[in-house]
């Protein structure tokens, strides 16, 4: 019996970026598929989407995986290179990549490259995590610009720390940093990232950069994708292997941390922290069980989670539990379990069987 499962539905993925594209139709889009594109299988959806212009990733090996599996559009190192070997492999695979730091911008400068390489230069418009101050874009352009190793054209980019709250100036601030940092330049601007794409059209520019919302899910914790339209591409799910009688008083799993107050029906799904479901979800995090929501009482073990499925419950062994997908939307699991939906599906372990459908 094939237990827990992701369902990947392809056809989901295309119709969000069509949408997310549609928010600015003239802006190029990088489809930012890092860490195994969040979990649903990098190579995958790279193969899925032809009409992008790029892909994004945050590591070399991410990169590399996916010329080596045949993508040919550009792949761009959001994080830029970390030594010179980085350097020499995105010149020769033909990786954009980025410049953060002073670091970088020597090391680039150092190396003789078959093949230039196409610099993006990263702006700290206030998240400062990453990104050069904007005082020092002018010298930065001219250093890489008199580099043989740089295309005639250099990228800018900028990225958001709190584009999914809608009333706060923290974006209308970083655009206009961004703005101002980049004016009378010509090479193409990038500032969105999902949140930036669906909630804030002023920072659209030239290279769009959706993760999250391509995979259906929207960075606001209080929303779903559905009601931006964005349809969910994964479901996770796995079966009962066992219904139990359950009296009123007795406790269930380790810890014992949940007890009956009525009698019941507890399920035993085969589902836990093994398989990449938080350990930390807790009693009356939701699940769908034949179409109808239940609970998750008592801890998550590593290979199983207990339900309470109610008195005189009809439910069998084999019968499919949903832990997200379309009824049931992980934005809404997360906001139960305390953490978000972006960690939720990226941290599903080996053991959980993908499945792409269209
Ligand atoms: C991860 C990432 C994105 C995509 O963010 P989402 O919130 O998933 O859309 C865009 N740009 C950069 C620099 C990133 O690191």
């Amino acid at each position: 019996m094939l237990t827990a499962e992701a369902i990947i539905d392809i056809a989901a993925l295309q119709h969000n970026f069509k949408l997310l594209h549609g928010k600015c139709p003239r802006a190029k889009v990088a489809v930012v598929i890092k860490a195994n594109a969040y979990g649903h299988g990098a190579v995958q959806f790279a193969k899925a989407l032809p009409e992008a212009d790029a892909f994004a990733v945050s590591r070399i090996p991410e990169a590399i995986e996916l010329r080596n599996a045949g993508i040919k559009q550009p792949i761009l190192l959001l994080e830029g290179c970390f030594c010179v070997d980085e350097l020499k492999s995105a010149s020769a695979l033909g990786f954009h990549t980025m410049i953060h730091n002073e670091q970088q911008l020597k090391e680039f400068e150092s190396i003789k490259a078959d093949k230039p390489i196409q610099v993006w230069l990263k702006i700290d418009t206030g998240m400062h995590r990453l990104g050069i101050s904007p005082e020092l874009v002018a010298a930065y352009y001219e250093r890489i610009k008199a580099s043989p190793n740089s295309y005639d054209e250099i990228g800018f980019a900028s990225h958001f720390y709190n584009a999914d709250e809608l009333d706060s100036d923290a974006t209308t601030q970083q655009i206009k940093c961004f703005e101002e940092a980049t004016k009378g330049y010509s090479g193409p601007r990038s500032l969105s990232n999902s949140a930036g794409v669906l909630y804030w059209p002023d920072a659209h520019y030239d290279w769009l950069r959706p993760g999250i919302a391509l995979y259906g899910i929207v960075p606001r914790v209080e929303s779903t994708g559905a009601e931006e339209g964005l349809r969910s591409v994964m479901t996770l799910k796995s079966k009962l292997i066992a219904v139990r009688e359950h009296k009123k008083g007795e406790a269930v799993g380790y810890g014992h941390n949940w007890v009956a107050s009525q009698d019941t029906c507890i399920g035993v799904v085969a589902m836990g922290y093994g398989d990449g479901y938080p350990r930390t979800a807790p009693n009356g995090t939701p699940v769908l069980v034949n179409g109808r929501k239940a609970t998750i009482v008592g801890n998550i073990s590593m290979d199983m989670i207990t339900l309470d499925l109610g008195l005189n419950a009809q439910d069998k062994v084999g019968d499919e539990v949903i832990f997200w997908g379309e009824n049931l939307p992980v934005e809404e699991v997360a906001l139960h379990i305390g953490t978000l939906a972006y960690e939720l599906v990226i941290k599903l372990t080996g053991r959980v069987k993908k499945t792409y459908t269209n």
